[in-house]
């Protein structure tokens, strides 16, 4: 008896040691936000990372971090492209109902116009984090307004090191050469892409491998954090492995069998971006913060193969509605509260990073904001299926017709242009080849009934790609607006063939 009560005590005092040291730990993490880093890539396809199958690309530091964290098999975002992908992440709004659904002008003068960039009243993510005390950071690609009142500094970036337009050459001892050979001869309008890098505002002489760069900056952010003992949010928005095609020799060395010049240009152009994680890791692991980071790691769109991208086993390229132009790969880190090792199958979508670290990090919703995605905690930390019956939406307008998208539950209706309706199980059918949109008519138009509703909250364009884009607007929706939601017309058609 006596053995047995000294044995309840024993195993009482292990047992309150145990809750003592899981109670000690809850009140020291609700102290301390977590910090959040976003590594978006340019561009990068389904299949260009290790740990969504690659055959031919390494990606050790970028597979490291997805193995102990969760991978998301059916990321989407907002849209196939770059400039109105980038306004949904930093918006939480689809860019239809934001009227930014085209990407900026390149040209330099027209992108510095007034009313090109995301419009001022849309609160960014990064304002709602910084007035809770984040230092926030932008590393690299901004395309999302050039002109003054469109700078990262205004809209909640207490930093930014980069560029402002939709992309960069990667070697600084060639385009400054290209950039003054222009200046010097007076040009009036010189190409975004070899323009001075800035830091917050004033321009700087970069010496580095841009890919090299960005990732050096991001670390230094990090370092700054800490020593203000501050949380940070920081968007790492590297330009890789966007076009140009243009990788360090040793970095295209690691790929000897990749014999496809293209391919191998851009496996190398991965191999730096994975390098300069792997940097920024050892950065996160050296000022002790490591543990209580949340790094997302997501593309901007899908990969374009005609510029040595790879997909597979998704359907089509960057720029459409098949799955390959915007299922990304993404995956989230997060050692002190994720647990390792798991996948995440169901859909979840770049609009709910917005309202995910806003809850996360106990941030307010700024006053009147509008969010169009979800919060991700349930998934992160249950594995809930948290869309379930509602849908996720892709609209890319071409000239003079859509290519439309809707994926609810496992199922997908598309279709592009004047081509039918589709329907396609995406889980089991990733690669979108056995259309299912005959044996459950019915449930294909109840789906795309409620992507013509959902068109509802469209907003006029604010800009347009040309002036003929403009006379193809109807209704303040979308071109073609009618034929494009006519299913059963549609469908007469396809089953002639
Ligand atoms: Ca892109």
């Amino acid at each position: 008896m006596k053995k047995m009560k000294s044995f309840n005590i024993v195993l009482g005092l292990a047992l309150s040691i145990v809750s003592c040291g899981s109670r000690a730990a809850e009140p020291v993490k609700k102290k301390t936000p977590p910090n959040i880093l976003v590594v978006l890539c340019d561009d990068l396809g389904y299949a260009d990372v290790g740990f969504n199958g690659s055959p031919d690309i390494i990606t050790p530091e970028l597979d490291k971090l997805a193995n102990n964290g969760t991978i998301f098999t059916s990321a989407y975002v907002a849209h196939s492209f770059c400039g109105p992908s980038r306004a949904a992440l930093m918006t939480g709004r689809y860019p239809h109902q934001v009227g930014v659904p085209f990407n900026l002008h390149s040209n330099s003068s027209e992108a510095d116009a007034d009313n090109m960039g995301i419009p001022t009243n849309e609160v960014f993510m990064p304002k709602a984090l910084q007035k809770e005390g984040y230092y926030t950071s932008a590393i690299g690609k901004w395309h999302l307004g050039a002109a003054p009142k469109f700078h990262p500094n205004k809209r909640g970036f207490d930093n930014f090191y980069g560029f402002l337009g939709g992309g960069h050459n990667y070697f600084p001892s060639k385009y400054q050469k290209q950039y003054a050979n222009q200046v010097n001869a007076g040009a009036k309008v010189i190409r975004d892409y070899i323009l001075p890098l800035e830091h917050n505002g004033k321009e700087v002489k970069e010496t580095e491998y841009i890919t090299d760069a960005l990732s050096r900056e991001a670390a230094n952010s990090i370092k700054v954090a800490a020593k203000n003992k501050k949380p940070f949010f920081i968007y790492l928005a590297y330009n890789a492995p966007h076009v140009p095609l243009e990788a360090k020799k040793e970095d295209m060395d690691v790929f000897p069998e990749i014999k496809d010049k293209d391919r191998k240009i851009y496996a190398g152009m991965v191999y730096a971006l994975d390098r300069g994680v792997g940097k920024i890791v050892q950065t996160l692991k050296e000022t002790n913060q490591f543990d209580n980071t949340i790094i997302v790691f997501l593309s901007d769109n899908g990969g374009n193969f005609d510029h040595g991208a790879n997909n597979y086993p998704l359907k089509g390229t960057k720029g459409d509605t098949w799955e390959g132009g915007f299922r990304v790969p993404m995956f989230v880190h997060w050692p002190a509260k994720i647990q390792r090792g798991q996948i995440y199958k169901y859909p979840v979508s770049a609009l709910d990073l917005y309202p995910t670290f806003l809850s996360l990090s106990k941030a307010k919703l700024p006053k009147n904001k509008t969010l169009a995605g979800k919060d991700l905690s349930k998934a992160l930390f249950e594995g809930e299926d948290v869309y379930k019956e509602d849908m996720i939406y892709a609209v890319r307008y071409r000239h003079g017709y859509c290519d439309v998208a809707g994926r609810k539950g496992n199922l997908k209706v598309t279709r592009m242009g004047n081509e039918p309706w589709l329907l396609f199980d995406v889980e089991k059918d990733m690669g979108e080849k056995k259309n299912l949109g005959y044996r459950y008519p019915d449930k294909m138009k109840e789906m795309v009934g409620e992507i013509a509703n959902w068109t509802q909250s469209f907003v006029k364009p604010l800009w347009y790609y040309s002036a003929m884009d403009e006379l193809l607007w109807e209704e303040g929706r979308m071109p073609n607006f009618k034929e494009t939601f006519e299913v059963n017309k549609l469908n007469q058609t396809a089953s002639k063939k």
